[in-house]
């Protein structure tokens, strides 16, 4: 029952998502002016707006001029829907899941956009790094500073990639983006989780454009995905690897 809720709320804040996925790049507010259709510049109505659903009965398409509206827009309400669902049943109500609620809609938010737009707002980061600051600080003074070490872990490390990345191949390789979102990340994640999820993104990130390279496709890469990615696998089994690695560092 719990679980339903929280997906029908999930559902909703997935909506949100999707103002701020289109809108935050542009510097657009997220509040005001209500969504309108791109291309006749209709207002959407409320019940054509209603997550997932509308989309459905709308065979996705504009009801005034039948432009087609991304499938991106169901995909991140339903994701966000499923993660919150998913959080509530593991974990049940309380800041556990309130917090892997949060992490988990940010993570979603920020490589949607990187894909889309090649940016990453600092709502996502600068704000992600208070939330997170904020809700440690809710468990303790040893857990807040365990987070403002995650969070200076996080932007130290990849600023230095980043500075290492421009010396060797004479371009920028690490965005401002990437470094404020490793700050959020180490809030959430601790020191460890941060390195963990660094060594998780580049490994993902290798595995996708070490082919794509081969084959000849040239493209900017939008590293966010990658270390969201790498972010959620740590949050998911990072505890399990560290202390594999613990015990395996243990042995020999
Ligand atoms: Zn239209």
């Amino acid at each position: 029952m719990i679980a339903v809720i929280a997906g029908l709320f999930g559902l909703l804040i997935g909506s949100f998502l999707n103002v701020c996925i289109v809108r935050l790049p542009a510097d657009q507010s997220v509040v005001t002016p209500r969504s309108r259709c791109p291309r006749c510049g209709q207002p959407i109505q409320w019940w054509d707006n209603i997550p997932v659903l509308s989309w459905l009965l709308l065979s996705g398409r504009c009801r005034s001029c039948r432009e087609p509206i991304s499938t991106l827009y169901p995909l991140v309400e339903l994701a966000v829907g499923l993660l919150w669902a998913v959080v509530a049943f593991r974990y049940g109500p309380g800041m556990e899941a309130l917090t892997a609620a949060l992490f988990g809609t940010m993570l979603i938010g920020i490589a949607v956009t990187d894909a889309r737009s090649y940016i990453i707002p600092n709502e996502f980061t600068w704000g992600g790094l208070a939330l997170g600051l904020v809700l440690a600080a809710g468990s303790g003074a040893s857990a807040l500073l365990a987070a403002l070490l995650g969070a200076a872990a996080g932007f130290s490390l990849l600023w230095v990639v980043g500075v290492i990345g421009k010396w060797a191949f004479r371009e920028e390789a690490m965005g401002g983006g990437d470094i404020k979102m490793m700050a959020m990340v180490g809030a959430f994640l601790g020191w460890q989780g941060t390195l963990l999820t660094v060594f998780l993104g580049a490994l993902i990130g290798s595995l996708v454009f070490v082919p794509l390279t081969l084959a000849g496709h040239k493209k900017l890469v939008p590293f966010g995905i990658f270390l969201a990615l790498g972010a959620a696998a740590t949050y998911l089994v990072g505890p399990a690897i560290l202390t594999w690695y613990g015990g395996y560092l243990g042995r020999t």
